[in-house]
This record gives C-alpha cells, structure tokens and sequence, in this order.
C-alpha cells in the first residue's frame, strides 16, 4: 500500500512511493530520490 510523503516542490501535490524506492509526484510526475527527500526533513 501506498502512502503519502511530503509535498511535490514543482506543483504541491503529495507525493506517493514509487515502486523503485523513490516518490513520485502523480500529478507533473516528477521523481524524486527517497535520499533526497529525507535531507529536506526537519
Ligand atoms: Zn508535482
């Protein structure tokens, strides 16, 4: 199942696992690393 993570910085839109390990936005699909993402984290 998948969850959201976060928030798209193109668009806004949540984005969604992505089978590969990283997130996908689903709305201007754009992907990002999960790496990435996490070093945006507070
Ligand atoms: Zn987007």
């Amino acid at each position: 199942m998948i969850h959201s993570y976060g928030r798209c910085q193109c668009c806004g839109e949540r984005l969604y696992e992505n089978v590969s390990g990283g997130y996908r936005c689903p709305n201007c699909r754009t992907d990002y690393a999960a790496d990435v993402l996490e070093s945006r984290l507070p």
